[in-house]
């Protein structure tokens, strides 16, 4: 297929830009239904993409990469649709079209965007340590046997996790029980530092599951330093030799240039139908979108949540129907897993701790991961 193959005169053609957890949800309802009128192309990099509710799983050695990722090759196997394992680098906004790294472009009717966030390393010090982004996962989850090996073969191996955000603390945990249960635990020396620049971890989540977690973390003997600026310290990073970044995320570089409105933090600005504020041909979702009339904080759950109604919308907008309104929640369920099979739940002021909370987790995520299987 000709990348740049144009659509015949009755045919739609909806190009998805990434295979985040929106665009999973589009890809398995259009195969559930195809409509022979629609067109699609998915444009990814990998023909695996990660679910990040099981990401620190993976990292404490509970599962399997294969067990935690989405085969959206097979997803996107079924009449009508093409896959297009390739990098994205750009967008014209007037196209509308999708510039790829290798010099190709695909024109499309519309276009949606789920590509996701990255976390910005370019700051991070060199000093000869092994400094890993936990975002994109894709990549993360590719480096993660070199961090692995370095854990293994350096006695007192010294470790920073920086952000002590959700993910932070889940992925501290999960190296903190990794460690332990590596070389049988007999390295008693190696160390994992958990690095804030704010006031306190777990900013936006409630008192107790604060101090859940700071109890949790203190009883596994990861230090936590806040108020900390992990640069324009002379301790940091110098003893660290893995940094893994968790603070932050940016919207990817290449997103900007497109021409499209964004949001304060240079997100695809996005109205209630997820459709740009600027450009009614593009859609996006996830962490790529700054939802502007109601913006909430990135998660894999918000993703989720929008994938039903960006599949609807892409479908009513190829049909010139009006479209559905995306009003997400104000209070989700959070799962934050501590290493063993064991886990904290918050939702609102509520919150819970145990084994069966892991349990529950584990019964959610492979319950959605199985959604996916083909
Ligand atoms: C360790 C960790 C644990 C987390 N746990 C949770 C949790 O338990 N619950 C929760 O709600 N959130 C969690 N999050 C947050 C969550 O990961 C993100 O908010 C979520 O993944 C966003 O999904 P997305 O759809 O925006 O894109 P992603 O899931 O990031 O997917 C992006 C997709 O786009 C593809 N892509 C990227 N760039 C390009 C390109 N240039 N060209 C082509 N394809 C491209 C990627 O390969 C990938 O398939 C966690 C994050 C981390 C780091």
């Amino acid at each position: 297929m000709s990348a740049d193959a144009e659509p015949d005169e009755t045919t739609r053609h909806i190009v998805l830009v990434g295979a985040g957890h929106a665009h999973v949800e589009v890809l398995r309802r259009l195969r559930l239904r195809p409509e022979p009128s629609i067109r699609i192309t998915l444009i990814t990099r990998t023909p695996e993409t990660p679910y990040s509710g099981m990401v620190p799983g993976f990292v404490a050695g509970h599962y399997q990469r294969s067990e935690t990722n989405i085969r959206v090759d097979r997803l996107a196997d079924f009449e009508g649709c093409t896959a297009l394992f390739a990098h994205a680098a750009g967008l014209d906004a007037d196209g509308p079209r999708v510039l790829l790294k290798d010099g190709r472009s695909v024109s499309g009717d519309l276009i949606s965007v789920d590509v996701g966030a990255v976390t910005d390393i370019s700051d991070a010090p060199r000093n000869g340590g092994l400094v890993v982004s936990v975002k994109p996962m894709d990549e993360f989850e590719n480096c993660w046997p070199m961090v692995e090996q370095r854990m293994k073969s350096e006695s007192g191996v010294q470790i920073a996790v920086i952000g002590a955000g959700a993910a932070g603390v889940e992925l501290a945990l999960a190296i903190r029980y990794r460690l332990d249960h590596m070389n049988a635990g007999t390295d008693k020396l190696a160390r994992v530092v958990l690095v804030e620049r704010g006031a306190r971890i777990l900013s936006g989540f409630p008192d107790t599951v604060r101090e859940r977690l700071t109890r949790i973390l203190l009883r596994k003997g990861i230090q936590v330093r806040t108020n900390f600026g992990a640069f324009d310290d002379d301790e940091a990073p110098g003893p660290f030799r893995i940094l893994i970044w968790a603070a932050g995320v940016s919207p990817a570089a290449w997103l900007a240039g497109s021409g499209l409105a964004s949001d304060a933090h240079g997100f695809i600005a996005v109205n209630r139908h997820l459709q740009s504020t600027s450009h009614p041909a593009f859609f996006a979702a996830g962490d790529a979108a700054g939802m502007v009339e109601s913006p909430r904080p990135k998660s894999g759950v918000m993703a989720v949540r929008q994938g039903p109604i960006l599949a609807e919308n892409l479908l009513r907008a190829a049909r010139g129907l009006p479209l559905k309104s995306f009003w997400p929640q104000k209070e989700w369920l959070s799962l934050i897993s501590t290493g063993e099979r064991y886990a904290v739940a918050s939702r609102g002021n509520w919150s819970a701790e145990g084994r069966w909370v892991w349990y529950w987790k584990n019964w959610l995520d492979t319950r959605f991961i199985d959604r996916f299987s083909v």
